[in-house]
Parts: C-alpha cells; structure tokens; sequence
C-alpha cells in the first residue's frame, strides 16, 4: 500500500515572521497597543484581523526586499514588553502545531531586543551591552523559551528553537554580550543561524567580528545554519563553507556551480529550500536559475544533483505561506516528496539525536 501521509517537518521558519494578524490584533488589545498599524484612532478602535492582513502580507513578487521588511516591522510593533512577546510567542507555537507534525523556529534575538526597547521610547545604542544582554534580550528569551515549552507540552509537537544572529551586525559589543548570556541558555536552543541581507554590493557578508563570535558559541551550539545563495550568487555559499555549517539557508545558487553541488552534496549539507520564499524575494533571479535548468524548480533540480534539501515555510505572515502550501508546491513542481520526507527526518535528526515520531493520522 503506497503511504499518502507524509511526516511534515518544518526546517526553516522564523518567528518574527509567525506573527499571524490574529495574535498581533489580539496583543494589541489586550496590550492595549495603540499603534496605528492596530488601531484606528478616527474610529476609536482597534482594527480586526482581516484590516491588519494587507499591511503585514506581501502583495506580490517584488525583487525590492523593503517590502518584506516593512512587513516585518509593522508586526514588530507589537514588542512593547516582554509579556507582549511571550504571547505572540505561545500563538505563534500554536499556529505552528496546526501546520506542521514538528517545526524549528528561529529566534532573532538581538532585533527583538533592539525593538523592544524602541518601542519603550529608548535609544539601544544608550544601553550598556550588558543591560541590553541581561535585562532585555535575556528577559525575551525565558520568555520564549517558556512558551515553547508549554505549547511543546500541551500539544507534544516537538518544537526546537535556534539562535540567529544577523549579518548586519549594529554593534559588536551588544553582539558579544549578547552571545555571553546566551551559553547560560544553550540547553534550550539546538543551535545557531545567520540571516540577514545587507544592500548590494556585498547582500550576504560574513562580518569577521560576528564569525569570532560564532567560533566562541560552537562549544556551545554546534549545530550551525547560514543564510546564503539566496541574494547572492553560489560564492556567498562558497565562502560560507568554511565555517562548516550543517545547513544553508535557501542556498539555491550553489545551482549555478557544479562544484559547489558536488561539494555540498559530498559533505552532508542540507539546503533548506523555501519556495514561496524565493518566488516572492527574488524573482528576477529564481526565473534565471530556472531558466538555467529547463524550467526546473531549484528544490527538484538540487534532489537531481543529489544534495539533502528540506522544505521551510520561512515567514508564513508576510509570505502567506504554511508548511502544508510549501508542500503542495513542491508537489506540483515535481519534487520528489519521499526523498524530501527522508531528508527531513535525515536532519531532524542530526540537529536533535533523535529521529521525529511517526506522522500522526490526519
Ligand atoms: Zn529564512
């Protein structure tokens, strides 16, 4: 009997980009946010989910990446205390229950900190990087952590959290604090991220001070993921390999070199491939890579090649996704979906020590 459920695992998602517009209207009233983006002061009232959808939700393709952003900080809005947080967390866990049978989320910790005190009317750049580790980002990670575990427990979908760190990297000393507080908390996290794109020429660097950094959390996080050939073309992949990473973010432009696949598929390294994603971020370059391979989609023409790929919805909010859409989109582009299922469980795996609980029936 040929098996038609296959065990759904979300590898690539952030939670800044999980803050679906009910949970953000709900945070606003009960926080009573009165953000423009929340509440309509001509009408005196907050606005309802479906107002809110337009302005956190991408319209369409655009290769300008500001549209996605300003997605992003209108949601951000909402961080007005660490309780704020904690509830657009445990929602966030929620939706993820429903959409996925295990997920990883990616925490951005530093941005979240920087925004919660910028929404408290402070300048970060004023607080001291110790302030900034302990009081702030130290305050929103228990509380994330926290809320993963009680989601975790009540539902027993099992949930990992990693640490990203961005590559536009504001201060090295807020950085470095930062990274010191979170050993302490290491247990809870099953490793390490690097995201972020910066403005041409160089979209995807790999800052020397953040790279001292990871070196000095591995001991710590050895489990790393790097956001790269996603902007940038397959030497941004290239270069990150020397930093041995366990998976590569989108890295759909190792396409372009047979070396950098042979290199990828040699070493293990999973591509975590996010194909909403890449449709509505870069579209001008996901039409040349496909061009490039006869009207193939990167993640089928990657399992031709023989690399690990696994599926992510990246940031369901602004990109409209699930991890169940992403799935039927690579259905319909001909993905080999048993391959991608054992790929999935192959790095679930790796990451946690254990291999994931048979898919439950749906
Ligand atoms: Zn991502």
């Amino acid at each position: 009997m040929v098996r038609q459920v296959i065990l759904q695992l979300d590898l690539h998602r952030h939670l800044e980009g999980s803050h679906s517009p009910t949970a953000l209207i709900d945070v606003a009233r009960t926080f009573d946010v009165r953000h423009p983006a929340f509440y309509d002061a001509a009408a005196g009232r907050f606005r309802t989910p479906a107002e809110l959808v337009a302005e956190v939700t991408m319209a369409g393709p655009t290769d300008d990446a500001m549209v996605f952003y300003r997605c992003i900080i209108k949601a951000r809005a909402a961080y007005v205390s660490v309780p704020a947080i904690g509830a657009l967390a445990r929602a966030a866990f929620r939706e993820g229950v429903d959409d996925a049978d295990g997920f990883e989320m990616r925490l951005s910790l530093f941005s979240m900190a920087r925004t919660l005190i910028e929404n408290q009317r402070l300048d970060w750049r004023a607080v001291t990087p110790t302030e900034f580790a302990d009081r702030y980002a130290q305050q929103i990670l228990i509380e994330v952590i926290a809320a993963r575990d009680e989601v975790q427990a009540a539902t027993g979908t099992p949930m990992l959290l990693r640490l990203g760190l961005s590559r536009t990297f504001e201060s090295e000393p807020h950085y470095r604090a930062l990274a010191a507080m979170v050993i302490e908390h290491a247990r809870a996290l099953v490793g390490l991220d690097v995201l972020g794109i910066l403005p041409p020429p160089d979209t995807e660097p790999m800052p020397a001070p953040l790279v001292t950094i990871l070196d000095e959390l591995r001991p710590h996080l050895p489990d790393l993921t790097i956001h790269a050939g996603e902007f940038a073309g397959h030497a941004s992949i290239d270069r990150t390999l020397a930093l041995s990473p366990r998976g590569i973010g989108h890295g759909i432009h190792a396409l372009e070199s047979p070396a950098t696949l042979e290199r990828l598929a040699r070493d293990g390294i999973t591509l975590e491939v996010c194909p909403t994603s890449n449709r509505l971020l870069i579209p001008t370059r996901l039409a040349a890579l496909q061009a490039a391979h006869g009207g193939q989609a990167p993640l089928r023409a990657l399992q031709q090649a023989a690399v690990h790929c696994v599926l992510g919805s990246d940031d369901p909010t602004p990109m409209g996704t699930s991890f169940r859409s992403e799935l039927e989109v690579a259905r319909a582009a001909g993905v080999d979906l048993v391959r991608l299922e054992a790929d999935a469980v192959r790095r679930w795996t790796e990451i946690t020590g254990a291999a994931p609980a048979a898919p439950t029936v749906r």
